[in-house]
């Protein structure tokens, strides 16, 4: 039963099946069986049997080959087996039950199917956009769920058909009480990050949210560690799930070279300026202890020049995202932060991490440093250490079993050679990086029409009328989302402007509309 993604593949992987204390099934490779994983790592996504939608826009967004943690999860995921994943961000782990999610639900049915859990809004969102963009031309529609956002906008999210829904713990909570939130059809749990939700306090919760599931599903529980109320989370709601550690991943010493610099408070500051100005990072972030500390280095290094902006939990969250999505862009090279950014996120090509408050956990410290050093590319990590914090440090030493070399503070010379590149550099216009979906979204056009529910349209009635126009078919209509007022209405396969032509002037159930094509901010 095990592993039959894999026997398609005509290749014997022996597994070892043990039960470890906590009832956990184990499967550890044989050492012959480590090579052919590799082989098969290197593979290919047709190996899974996925259907077109699914292959075709995971290409599209550039996915050509599966990463680890997604040829060990996908074809258990697939079999709708219970997993316990073990394994961090960065590592591809979204896709890894993203994509068998997509290939499982069921397109036709409205209420949820999917329940995906995670610690924080920024994650939600691009979980929320990772399984959209996956789903795309499956035409799944995912919602996302988190605190700090109008509650009524997610409300009437949710009356529309969603098959996946993302959210932080406490605003899917208050969702399920109010009664807007229909759990009735799910089918599959996702809960990410978990040790993060047990740091973050959230467990509880999570706890009170499974309760009130349906208790036939699959379950997947991913997390970096496995403290013991995770591993109790799993024994008491999941059904035997198989474990599964990808061994390769923790703290990367290969790609990110780790160095500590001896300071004082008053030092920090100008020791900041001379890292910058000699590594002078395309894109860096600096890590502090409070909000305060990241406002007031937000000052201090906008009034020096730096293209830098700031993230911490006590901004409103569209400006988080909008800092997020724009960090991610390239459109400023140094992002200030509270830890706030230290998990999940994705963004790659970050070169250089500044630690300015040394991280107070020693696991803080792995997923800041996590930041750089993504998809095979190098980074390095400095940290600056108080006399006071010198014992952070070395637990952090002896919990990766690492050295971080301690340096000698930047010499005068080193920094003059360094600075009129630097200046160059900060003059430089930024150059904006296309995000991955341009692909995908090329080919789709969004269509607005000033008309919703309140003038009795429905998404049937959209449906009819652009199928019937020539060479367009139903295949071709991409996710629909009627407002009260608005009806938005995604047009696949490169045929939006064809339609948008077609449907100039047109009457939809006796009603004239005007229909234009909307952009998403
Ligand atoms: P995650 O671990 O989910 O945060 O993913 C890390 C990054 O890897 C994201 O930018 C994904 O879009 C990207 N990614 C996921 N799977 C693949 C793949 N098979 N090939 C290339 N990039 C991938």
């Amino acid at each position: 039963m095990f592993g039959k993604g894999l026997r398609k593949n005509k290749v014997d992987v022996f597994l070892f099946m043990t039960y470890n204390t906590f009832g956990i099934v184990l499967l550890s490779e044989t050492k012959d069986s480590v090579g052919m994983r590799t082989k098969m790592d290197n593979d290919s996504f047709d190996k899974y049997g996925l259907s077109d939608e699914i292959l075709q826009a995971i290409h599209s967004l550039g996915y050509d080959i599966p990463t680890e943690v997604q040829s060990r999860v996908i074809p258990y995921a697939l079999e709708k087996k219970d997993l316990v994943v073990r394994s961090q961000t960065g590592s591809g782990k979204t896709a890894s039950y993203g994509i068998p999610i997509c290939e499982l639900v069921d397109w036709l049915e409205n209420k949820p199917q999917v329940l995906i859990l995670t610690p924080t809004r920024e994650l939600a969102v691009q979980v929320q956009e990772e399984i959209t963009n996956i789903g795309r031309l499956k035409r799944i529609k995912a919602t996302a769920l988190y605190g700090k956002h109008p509650f009524s906008l997610q409300k009437t999210d949710l009356k529309q058909k969603t098959h996946v829904v993302v959210g932080t713990p406490g605003r899917v909570f208050d969702h399920i009480e109010k009664g807007t939130l229909s759990l009735k059809k799910i089918s599959y749990l996702v809960i990410d990050e978990a040790d993060e939700m047990l740091n973050m306090g959230f467990i509880d919760q999570v706890e009170a949210i499974i309760r009130e599931l349906p208790k036939e599903r699959v379950t997947m529980l991913f997390s970096a560690t496995l403290p013991k109320a995770v591993k109790n989370l799993s024994l008491k709601f999941m059904k035997t799930p198989i474990d599964i550690e990808m061994k390769s991943e923790g703290i990367s010493v290969d790609k990110i070279e780790h160095i500590q610099y001896r300071v004082t408070e008053d030092q920090k500051f100008s020791l900041l300026t001379n890292v910058s100005m000699i590594e002078n990072p395309d894109s860096c972030i600096i890590f502090c202890g409070t909000r305060e500390r990241v406002d007031t280095l937000h000052h201090e290094l906008s009034a020096l020049g730096y293209p830098c902006n700031k993230i911490h939990g006590n901004m409103e969250q569209e400006d988080r995202t909008k800092t997020m999505n724009a960090f991610k862009r390239g459109s400023f090279r140094y992002l200030i932060a509270t830890d706030v950014a230290a998990r999940g996120i994705d963004i790659e090509n970050i070169t250089l991490i500044i630690n300015y408050d040394i991280p107070l956990k020693k696991e803080g410290y792995v997923h800041r440093t996590g930041r750089t050093g993504r998809a095979g590319l190098g980074g390095k990590a400095v940290t600056f250490v108080t006399a006071r914090e010198e014992h952070y440090m070395d637990e952090i030493i002896e919990y990766l079993g690492i050295e971080i070399p301690r340096m000698e503070l930047p010499g005068q010379e080193e920094i003059s050679n360094k600075r009129s590149d630097f200046s160059a550099k900060l003059l430089e216009k930024p150059v904006i990086k296309k995000p991955k979906s341009d692909a995908l979204n090329k080919q789709i056009m969004t269509l607005r029409f000033n008309g919703g529910k309140k003038k009795k349209l429905r998404a049937t009635n959209f449906v009819g009328v652009i199928s019937n126009i020539e060479g367009v078919t139903a295949e071709d209509i991409g996710i629909i989302t009627v407002t009260d007022s608005l009806t938005f209405i995604e047009i696949l396969n490169g045929k939006g402007p064809k339609v948008l032509k077609a449907l100039a002037g047109i009457t939809i159930c006796g009603k004239g509309l005007k229909v234009s094509e909307f952009h998403k901010k």
